[in-house]
């Protein structure tokens, strides 16, 4: 999103308030390597408050707030139905899911690579993507 290279001297994106709750829970989302759980991302940002106030229903809002303004993503995988939220970054990932074992494997490319994004297609102009395949792992692959 073009919107998000813009950002503050703080290295935040502007068009939200950034208060200290935000500022946490959205560095836990910098530091996340994959996408998290609410529950995840509360006790990791409970973990970097050392010992601040946190209340899961605080980090449900600023989730939802930085939904709003597109500096996340949020995702509910196929199967077990788990919401998990990552950062949008430039680069992303996307998952096949296991529907056996729920084990997640990140695809090596996006499938969408040649979609850029503000790209018209079809009389639509492309934003993002989302994508998630699902079928069976090597383990649970029926013979
Ligand atoms: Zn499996
Ligand atoms: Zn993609």
């Amino acid at each position: 999103m073009k919107d998000m290279e813009k950002k503050e001297e703080t290295g935040y994106p502007q068009g939200i308030k950034w208060t200290k709750q935000r500022k946490n829970v959205y560095a836990v989302l910098q530091e996340a390597t994959e996408p998290l759980t609410a529950v995840q991302i509360y006790h990791l940002s409970e973990k970097l408050a050392e010992g601040g106030e946190y209340a899961l229903s605080t980090i449900y809002r600023i989730l939802a707030a930085f939904e709003e303004k597109g500096l996340v993503s949020k995702t509910t995988w196929m199967g077990d139905g788990t919401v998990v939220y990552e950062l949008n970054r430039g680069e992303h990932t996307h998952y096949a899911v296991c529907l056996e074992c729920h084990k997640r494997i990140a695809l090596q490319s996006c499938p969408f690579a040649h979609i850029h994004l503000d790209q018209e297609t079809d009389g639509f102009t492309v934003t993002g993507h989302k994508l998630e395949l699902y079928g069976y792992c090597k383990d649970c692959r029926k013979e």
